[in-house]
Order: structure tokens, then sequence, then C-alpha cells
């Protein structure tokens, strides 16, 4: 894998924040690129920002901010020259640590055997800039179930300890962020190698930069940074204390591992499952979710095949089909799945809850489903016991 360091780097603790220009940022992604990494950004693509490749500063969405509720996201301008002026766009990171599809491998026939052919090459290491702390958090909640525990994947964690993080404070919440139920924002202390926070009030704008491990200050000092001043560091506290007033919705995390696990027979599962269209959209845009599927494609003289992996979902068809049935086969079975484990089973499982309050799920469902609102109503004792339900109904 290129880039300078393959291993992931050990946090020094906190470094003194230091201030650049604005203009300084292209310099960060010239550096980057300059020791081998690919760079990874938020950049407008189809009228969404969204994490891709950029080669330069020119290609962030400078003066753009979104506006998100449930089931709705736009991209609008707000009249200044902000870099970092948004919230979550539909791409998490995990679409380059755990890839939508990956070849596992293919092999070829020979006589009468077959013989596996090489690898890919090693790709080339990350930088990823303008990661969010409830994305930071996400991060740790994969490391836990692929690169820490049981279900180990050499890919993922090749990816991750090979990426140099670039973290953003965040200076707003969008409608749709609940990081502070979540414990996961809008401040992160750890876990990267640079963060910046973007200083842009009093007619002023200027980048707050703290380095986390050593190759970070190493990178920081490459470009020239100033001490950050006592006012500068008061006004970089007050950008994430303003982020964290805006947040507006909340998730009461109190036993609710319980609560769910009392109430998988309450009635608001079959009426959230009147509304929800199964689409998988929520678990597509999760930072956390992993659930995939393993396609074998083989060509038609049968002398050469692949393995694929690729993202599935509790919410489609296939993937609860065993064995020559479907084991959950109701719009109801499948959304208390995906609550039950992201908010209940998980913290069993992984140690953690699996979700850390991004409020993707939220504003890409098509039909506006608010997983806050859902726990909420689950929280309710129901008025009146359900009759007992069918299998189908399950
Ligand atoms: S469940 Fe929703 S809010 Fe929680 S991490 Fe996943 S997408 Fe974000
Ligand atoms: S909750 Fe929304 S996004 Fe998720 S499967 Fe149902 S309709 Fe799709």
């Amino acid at each position: 894998m290129g880039g300078e360091q393959l291993s992931q780097a050990a946090d020094i603790g906190p470094d003194e924040a230091m201030v650049v220009e604005p203009a300084t940022f292209g310099r960060l992604i010239d550096l980057l690129r300059d020791r081998g990494y690919r760079t990874i950004g938020p950049t407008l693509e189809d009228g969404a920002i969204v994490y891709d490749e950029i080669a330069s500063a020119g290609e962030l969405p400078v003066g753009l901010t979104d506006r998100q509720e449930a089931g709705e996201y736009r991209v609008l301008e707000r009249g200044d020259e902000a870099l970092f002026g948004y919230n979550l766009g539909p791409r998490s990171w995990k679409h380059y640590l755990f890839p939508p599809s990956l070849r596992l491998f293919a092999a070829r026939r020979r006589g009468a055997g077959f013989e596996i052919e090489p690898p890919e090459p090693e790709p080339t290491a990350l930088a990823f800039i303008g990661i969010r702390p409830c994305e930071l958090a996400a991060m740790g909640v994969q490391d836990r179930v692929l690169r820490d525990g049981a279900h180990f994947d050499p890919h993922y964690a090749a990816a991750r300890d090979g990426a140099f993080l670039v973290a953003v404070q965040c200076g707003q919440a969008a409608a749709t962020c609940f990081c502070t139920s979540m414990g996961t924002g809008p401040r992160a202390t750890g876990g990267y190698d640079l963060a910046v926070t973007e200083l842009l009030d009093e007619g002023e704008h200027r980048l707050l930069l703290e380095a986390r491990t050593e190759r970070g200050r190493d990178v920081l000092a490459a470009l020239e940074p100033t001490p950050a001043t006592s006012t500068e560091r008061a006004r970089a506290a007050a950008a994430t204390e303003r982020a964290e007033s805006q947040m507006n919705r909340t998730l009461d995390t109190e036993d609710l591992p319980a609560i769910l696990e009392r109430g998988v027979e309450h009635p608001r599962w079959a009426e959230v499952a009147e509304r929800c269209l199964s689409c998988a959209n929520c678990t597509m845009v999760c930072p956390t979710c992993f659930c995939h599927t393993v396609e074998d494609v083989n060509d038609l003289a049968g002398e050469h095949t692949e393995r694929w992996r690729r993202w599935d979902s509790c919410f489609t068809g296939g993937h609860a089909y065993i064995h020559g049935g479907d084991f959950r086969p109701s719009v109801r079975g499948r959304y208390r799945q995906w609550l039950s484990h992201k908010l209940g089973t998980w913290h069993e499982q992984f140690g953690t809850s699996g979700c850390v309050g991004c409020g993707r799920c939220i504003t890409w469902c098509p039909v506006g489903i608010d997983l806050t609102e859902e726990v909420a109503a689950l929280r309710t004792e129901p008025a009146a016991p359900q009759e007992p339900l069918t299998e189908e109904e399950r």
C-alpha cells in the first residue's frame, strides 16, 4: 500500500492549536498527495455534497451548505467562502473502508484443476479530509466489528490502518443530527491525525488546526502555521458550542436495549411498516451498517470465475433467504430487526451502540421515517395488547 505509513498512527495526546489562512488548506492536500496518499474529501456531485477523490482545494464545496430534514436534502449557497459550512451527505467513509463491491478473488481453469489468479495490487493509502466527529465514532464502531473482533476483514484493516485522517469539528448542526444524544459529537477529542475548526465569524476567516499524531504534527509543521491566540481558541470552542446548541433532535438511550427487547410485539412496528418501503436506503447511507452478500460470477465457458462481496441489507428479501425460505418476510420484521440490532443487541454483540447519531438514515429515507421518533413511540406503553401475530406478519 502506498503512503508514508502502513499502521495506524499512535495518538500523542492534545497538541498546541495552530492557525493557518484558508488558502493554505490547498497546500495540505498537495502535501498529502506528495506523500503518496490518494486524497478523498467533500465535493459537489449530482446535487449532493459527497466524499470523492479531490486533487485540490478548488474541488471542495466552497460557500455551500445543505438543508436537511426527514426525507429532504438540498444544497444551498451560504453567501461566504466557508470550506466546511455544511453537514453530512449521503456517502459515508465506509464507501472507502468497506466498499459497496469488492472482488475477493478470481480463478481460472487449468487442465483438470484451476489456479487462483494473483491478487489485485495493493491500493494506494487514503487520506480522508473532512471527517466529522460522529463519523470518527462510526469508524470506531466498524473497527470493533471488522478489524478488532472475531470477523476480521483484511481489506478493511489495511485501508483503515493506512489512512491519514483529517477531522473537521462541526460549527453547525443539520436538523437531522443527534450526535449529542449518542455522545459522539459535535467535537472530536481524538482518533484523528489532524483536526480542523473553521473560524468564520467577526469578519475573519481562518482555520485552527490541532495535530494528534506524529505524522499529523509533521504535516502541520510543513504548513508553517502560527500558534493560535487565546481568542482564536475561544472562537473554536464557541463554534462547536454553537453546533451543540442547534441540535434539536434527541434520542433517549436510557435502558434502550431492554426496552426494545420487551417491545418486540409493540404495535408501533406495524405502524412504521405501513410507511416503510423496505428500500434499504437507511442501511446504505448508515456509516456503521456492514451487511453484505457474496456472489460468484462465472463466464459462460466455465473457464473463469470471480467472487465478489457486495453491500446487502436486512431490508432486502434475499438477505434473510436460507435453505428454501425467507425467515423475515414482512417489512415489520425487517424494520424491527434493523432498529433492534442497531440500538439494542449491537451492545451485547459489539459492546457499543450501532448508531452514532449522524442522522443520515432520517434524511435519506424517501418517506421520512425518523428513528428518534420511532424510539420515542416504542418507549410508550401500547394502549391495548396486540393480537398475536401470524408467521407472515413476523
Ligand atoms: S442509524 Fe441512522 S443516525 Fe444512526 S448511525 Fe446509522 S444512519 Fe446515522
Ligand atoms: S426506513 Fe425508510 S430508508 Fe429504511 S427501508 Fe424503510 S423506507 Fe427505506
